[in-house]
């Protein structure tokens, strides 16, 4: 249960990290990406996952 990030279109813009409830979402060294061991995939706290609602990259998140 968890979101991922292809790095083939994500441009580290930095958008979705502060949108994370779970403070999952992280970058380093220009690339941001999803803990898995964290990320609820938003379950409980909102009915779709935050990070997807702002990437403002269709297709950049998705289900791990
Ligand atoms: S799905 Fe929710 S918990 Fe998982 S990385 Fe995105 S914002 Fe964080
Ligand atoms: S909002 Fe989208 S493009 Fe921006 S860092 Fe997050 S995953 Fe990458």
């Amino acid at each position: 249960m968890a979101m991922k990030i292809d790095a083939n279109l994500c441009t580290s813009c930095g958008d979705c990290e502060p949108e994370c409830p779970t403070a999952s979402i992280v970058t380093k060294k220009g690339i941001t990406k999803i803990i898995a061991s964290s990320c609820t995939e938003c379950e409980g706290e909102y009915d779709k996952p935050q990070c997807v609602k702002v990437c403002p990259i269709k297709g950049c998140i998705v289900k791990a």
